[in-house]
């Protein structure tokens, strides 16, 4: 999970970390009123869950009340585009506006997982800013920290003096070393970034900006962190697929793809690879999937309208494949029923059932006569992923 930039911020000042005065903007008035209340010179920051917004021109200076109202009033709903979204964007939900403060030089800093060491790896450099992403691989140095000893004194010494911070930072430094790697640890982070780093004219070192993932899979220890999910941020069906337990993540390709287990699901999208087909979706009904959580994947896939064919792949074990049939049916029937908004088109369905209950399975969706859903049945993973290949490109020259 990621969370914004401002939240990140308020994170940090309850490790007692100092950042930046600063508000999220409710209106225009807001921002001028904010202005008013830091001094008059702030800098508004777009918030969105990605970086390179300075490159972009969404984070800008404002020397007067009404240029802070006008800056947040160009951010607010803009689609902004920068090297980490991707061409099609981000929307601007919210602004954030900080006091603007007089940098002298910018570091890079950064704690993250090193899977093969198993141990955090704090990353820093002298290269900070927006061109961090330019820096060759000897601009920076890498850490490895011990988990019984934490950042040592030692070790941050050695790092704050290869970083040129002068002896009266460095101690500055380590402490906010100490308490970045607390958050680090109790929020279960995958990673926390603060670029800039900065050093400012009046000597304090304070983070100027970050970003902090949190590991999903530590997330239902971490209940007070849920309010921080931004939904609108990242697909709206990934989010309600994970209200049912699915693990949905879309994809660019055409065919929509229901199976169960993660393994199995990689191995489908691979065997369609093969034979020249592409995937809308990854989906894993996981493992004990309940009729009504099939349910909603069938609908969650049918909703897609870039599907043109579906691809059924379960290998019963814990889940029964009669089970997914009587989910997968009752989606069907609640699709043909006329106060469903979808328009009617032609999706083919290509099931493959395996494993616990799957002739029953198969003897379900075989009852079910749809026109817009026909269904056909394949023994193997391999044939099904031929057909579903086949299928969509003959439904592509339709
Ligand atoms: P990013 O481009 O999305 O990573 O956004 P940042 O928050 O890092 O902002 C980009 C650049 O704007 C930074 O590298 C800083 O140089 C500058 N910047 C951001 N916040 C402040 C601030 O409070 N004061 C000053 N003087 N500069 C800032
Ligand atoms: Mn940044």
């Amino acid at each position: 999970m990621n969370i914004h930039e401002y939240q990140a911020k308020e994170i940090l000042g309850r490790y007692g970390i100092a950042v930046p005065r600063g508000r999220l903007a409710v209106s225009a008035r807001d921002a001028a009123i904010t202005a008013d209340e830091f001094g008059g010179h702030v800098v508004v920051k777009a918030q969105i869950h990605a970086g390179g917004r300075g490159k972009a021109g969404c984070v800008r200076f404002a020397a007067t009340r009404d240029e802070a109202a006008s800056l947040y009033e160009e951010f607010l709903g803009m689609r902004l585009i920068t090297r980490q979204t991707g061409p099609e964007g981000a929307r601007v939900r919210r602004v954030y506006i900080e006091e603007a403060l007089s940098i002298a030089k910018e570091y890079y800093l950064s704690l993250s997982i090193d899977r093969k060491h198993a141990r955090i790896a704090l990353l820093a450099s002298a290269a900070g800013g927006g061109d961090v992403e330019e820096a060759s691989q000897g601009a920076f140095a890498r850490v490895l920290i011990d988990p019984c000893l934490g950042p040592t004194a030692h070790s941050m010494r050695a790092l704050a003096v290869s970083l040129g911070l002068e002896s009266a930072c460095r101690r500055m430094f380590f402490g906010m070393v100490q308490k970045l790697y607390e958050v680090f640890t109790s929020c279960d982070c995958s990673l926390l970034e603060i670029n800039p780093l900065a050093r400012l004219s009046d000597g304090r070192l304070l983070p100027l900006d970050c970003k902090i993932s949190f590991d999903d899979n530590a997330l239902f220890r971490h209940s007070e962190l849920l309010a921080y999910r931004d939904i609108e941020e990242g697909a709206p069906e990934e989010f309600e697929a994970s209200k049912y337990g699915l693990t949905y993540v879309k994809l660019d390709g055409d065919i929509g793809c229901m199976v169960n287990g993660a393994g199995l699901a990689m191995a489908t999208l691979d065997a369609l690879l093969l034979r020249g087909g592409t995937s809308a979706n990854f989906l894993d009904l996981g493992g004990g999937a309940s009729k009504e959580a099939v349910r909603k994947a069938f609908s969650l896939i049918i909703e897609d309208r870039r599907v043109k064919v579906i691809l059924i792949n379960v290998l019963g074990g814990i889940v029964r494949c009669d089970v997914v049939a009587a989910g997968v049916a009752e989606a069907i029937a609640e699709a043909s029923t006329a106060s469903y908004a979808l328009p009617k088109r032609h999706i083919p369905i290509v099931a493959r059932f395996a494993g616990n209950r799957a002739g029953e399975g198969r003897s379900l969706l075989e009852a079910i006569k749809d026109d817009v859903f026909p269904i056909r049945f394949a023994e193997t993973m391999d044939a099904a992923a031929t057909l579903a290949a086949e299928a969509a490109g003959a439904e592509g020259r339709r």
